[in-house]
C-alpha cells in the first residue's frame, strides 16, 4: 500500500480506520464508524485529525468516476482537473458514481483521548471560553464541546477530542479552560483508531433532527445566554466543532469546499418534532457565517446554493454542464 491507499466507495468508516492501522497509516475522517468513506470525503470530511491535516477530501489525490454517459473516468490534479475539483467537497450525488477513492494518507499517531465535564453552573463562561480558544488551540489539539439537557437534571458540557502533542504538554495547554471542570479524564498513547471507537456511540444513530451552521466569529454572550435558555429543557444538545488549523490552510476556490475561513460548526439536536431545533438555530444564526457543511444538508435553507458552496456555485454549475448536461444525477438542493 505504501503511502496511498486505494479505497472502493462501499466501505464504511469503522473498516477503512482498521486496515489502515494494520500498515500503520491513517486518514482524517469522522467518527461515526458506519458512514460511508464515499459521501463523507465528497463533501469534505471533517474529524479529529482535521485542524492537523485537513478535511478527508484534502488527502484526496484520484477518484474514479461512472458518469451520466456511462463511460468511466479516473480524474486528479491533471486528468480531468475540475471534476476533480468539483468532486472534493460538492461531489456527493452530483457529477457520477464514484467507485473507488485513492488517498494520501497519513501516519497514524498515538493520541491522547481528552474528556471533561462541566454539570450546572455557569456554562455560559464554559461555551464562551471555548468559542475564543479552541479554534486556535494549537493544529495537534482538537477539542470539541457538547452542551446537552435532559429533564430533570441539570444541564450537562462535555469536552472531548484528541491530542497529539502526548499527556504533559497536553494537560498543560487545557489547563486554564478545564480548571472550572468537574472532571477532566486523558489518555495517552492510543493508537489513533482506537481513540477514534471510543467517540462512537454503541446505540448507534439515534432518530433525530440536526440544523447546523459555520461561524467566523464567536457568539456575543447574549446569544450564547439565549441558547443555553432555549435548550434547558431536555433531550436537547447543541455541539461545537472546532475548525480552523490545516482547514483554512487551503483557499476557498482550492477545492470545491468553500468554507475556509470558518471557526467553527454548531450543531442543533433535538427530537424529529421538536420545534426548538429551528427556534435554536435561529436564534444563533444571528451570528453565524451564513455557511453550511455540504455533509449536513438542511432541507429549511433558504438560499442552499450559497450556504453549501459559497463563491464556488458557479463554477460548480460549469462542471455539471461539462460532465451530467442531461441533469441524470438531480435532487433536491443538488447542483442544477
Ligand atoms: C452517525 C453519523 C456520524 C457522522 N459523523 C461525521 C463526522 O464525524 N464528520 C463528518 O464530516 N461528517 C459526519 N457525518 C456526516 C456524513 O459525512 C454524511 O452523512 C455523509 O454524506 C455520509 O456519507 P455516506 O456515504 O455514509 O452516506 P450516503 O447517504 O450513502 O450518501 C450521502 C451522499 O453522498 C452521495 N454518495 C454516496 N456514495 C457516493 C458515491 N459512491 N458516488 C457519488 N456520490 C455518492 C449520495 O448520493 C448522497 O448525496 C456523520 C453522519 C452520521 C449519520
Amino acid at each position: 500500500m505504501g503511502e496511498v491507499a486505494t479505497i472502493g466507495a462501499g466501505a464504511r468508516l469503522a473498516e477503512v480506520y482498521s486496515t489502515l492501522h494494520s500498515y500503520g497509516r491513517t486518514l482524517p475522517a469522522g467518527c461515526g464508524p458506519t458512514v460511508g468513506i464515499a459521501g463523507l470525503t465528497l463533501g469534505g470530511g471533517i474529524g479529529l485529525l482535521g485542524r492537523r491535516y485537513g478535511l478527508t477530501c484534502d488527502r484526496l489525490i484520484g477518484v474514479q468516476v461512472v458518469l451520466a454517459d456511462g463511460s468511466v473516468v479516473d480524474c486528479a490534479e491533471d486528468r480531468e482537473p475540475e471534476l476533480f475539483w468539483a468532486l472534493r467537497g460538492a461531489g456527493g450525488g452530483q457529477f457520477g458514481v464514484v467507485t473507488v477513492l485513492r488517498f494520501a494518507t497519513v501516519p497514524e499517531p498515538l493520541a491522547t483521548r481528552v474528556e471533561a465535564r462541566w454539570s450546572g453552573g455557569a456554562l455560559e463562561d464554559v461555551v464562551s471560553a471555548w468559542q475564543a480558544w479552541a479554534p486556535d488551540a494549537p493544529d495537534e489539539l482538537t477539542v470539541n464541546l457538547s452542551v446537552a439537557s435532559e429533564p430533570g437534571v441539570p444541564m450537562e458540557a462535555t469536552l472531548f477530542g484528541a491530542s497529539l502533542l502526548g499527556e504533559g504538554p497536553t494537560r498543560e495547554l487545557l489547563q486554564p479552560f478545564v480548571s472550572s471542570a468537574d472532571s477532566i479524564e486523558l489518555r495517552a498513547g492510543l493508537p489513533f483508531h482506537r481513540l477514534k471507537s471510543t467517540f462512537a456511540d454503541p446505540r448507534g444513530v439515534p432518530a433525530v433532527r440536526m440544523r447546523s451552521e459555520f461561524f467566523s466569529h464567536s457568539m456575543s454572550a447574549g446569544t450564547v445566554s439565549s441558547l443555553l435558555a432555549q435548550l434547558a429543557k431536555g433531550g436537547r444538545e447543541i455541539a461545537f466543532t472546532a475548525m480552523g488549523g490545516a482547514y483554512n490552510r487551503v483557499a476557498e476556490d482550492a477545492t470545491a469546499f468553500a468554507h475556509r475561513g470558518e471557526r467553527f460548526l454548531l450543531e442543533h439536536i433535538g427530537a424529529v418534532d421538536d420545534p426548538w431545533v429551528d427556534d435554536s438555530w435561529a436564534t444563533a444564526h444571528v451570528d453565524g457565517s451564513g455557511r453550511v457543511y455540504p455533509n449536513f444538508p438542511d432541507p429549511a435553507l433558504g438560499d442552499w446554493a450559497s450556504a453549501y458552496h459559497a463563491g464556488n456555485c458557479s463554477r460548480l454549475v460549469a462542471v455539471k454542464d461539462a460532465y451530467d448536461p442531461d441533469r441524470l444525477f438531480t435532487f433536491f438542493q443538488g447542483v442544477s
